[in-house]
């Protein structure tokens, strides 16, 4: 690494030492499905879903108007997901979370990845491993990549059952953006994860960390939007990255 890329590690380390409340955003640069190549053309053929794109496809009225299209969209990435490469920032945010007091997650993608850090995350978009009741409202954990029958119908009042994932067309959840803002505005630090620094919340949440006095610290794989605004850019593989800010032994071959 470059002298400039020492440095900024050097007071990235130092920032998150002194830090008591730290809020760590998770953006979409970091979701599983970015490391895996595109569909196949012979994917594509054999099933239409996967040629439409998320705005196309993720949208409530898809859900209204095609509940089992939209389903066997969504059953196709999250079998998809499970064949993501494994990536080590979680288990390094993990260990961030044992050394800090307060910590809060905020991530932007549905792919459950932040679940192996065993700390509590505001999941402002969802979670593509669970499902919700239309009916009853009763959210369940759910793993399955094929299901009996589709639609699926809720096994406690029958009604027809989504997946718990906010939709174009739908709001963020007002409660959870509320904790995340009120995290932010508390952070000593906040630490931006591959947010691509474009969307939002990503930009607002870390500009109220900032006006708050918080250091925001941004780890990305290249600049970004937001990069001229953060105190520190740390550059380069996310992995390696955080393995470098925690002084975590790298790890070669991920298991
Ligand atoms: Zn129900």
């Amino acid at each position: 690494m470059d002298t400039n890329g020492d440095r900024s590690l050097a007071s990235a380390r130092e920032a998150l030492r002194d830090a008591r409340r730290v809020v760590v955003l998770i953006g979409e640069n970091l979701a599983a499905e970015e490391a895996l190549p595109e569909a196949s053309e012979d994917e594509k053929t054999e099933n239409s879903v996967i040629t439409s794109l998320p705005e196309q496809m993720a949208t409530i009225d898809t859900f209204r108007r095609d509940p089992i299209r939209l389903w066997r969209w969504y059953l196709w990435r999250r079998m998809r997901i499970t064949s993501a490469p494994r990536r080590t920032w979680p288990e390094a945010l993990g260990e961030l979370a044992r050394r800090i007091d307060k910590l809060t997650v905020i991530t932007e993608n549905v792919d459950g990845l932040h679940g192996r850090i065993g700390v509590p995350c505001l999941e402002l978009h969802g979670n593509l491993w669970r499902t919700r009741c239309t009916g009853c409202g009763r959210v369940r954990e759910d793993v399955r990549t094929v299901y009996d029958e589709l639609p699926p119908a809720c096994d406690h009042c029958g009604s027809l059952v989504r997946p718990d994932i906010v939709l174009f067309g739908e709001s963020l959840d007002g409660s959870l953006m509320e904790r995340a803002y009120r995290s932010a505005c508390a952070a000593d630090v906040f630490l931006v994860l591959g947010a691509g620094g474009t969307g939002e919340p990503a930009g607002s949440l870390a500009g109220y960390a900032k006006e708050n006095g918080a250091t925001i610290i941004e780890l990305d794989v290249e600049r970004t939007p937001l990069s001229t605004f953060v105190s520190i850019f740390v550059g380069g593989d996310i992995d390696h990255s955080m393995d470098a800010l925690l002084a975590r032994p790298p790890k070669d071959e991920p298991g």
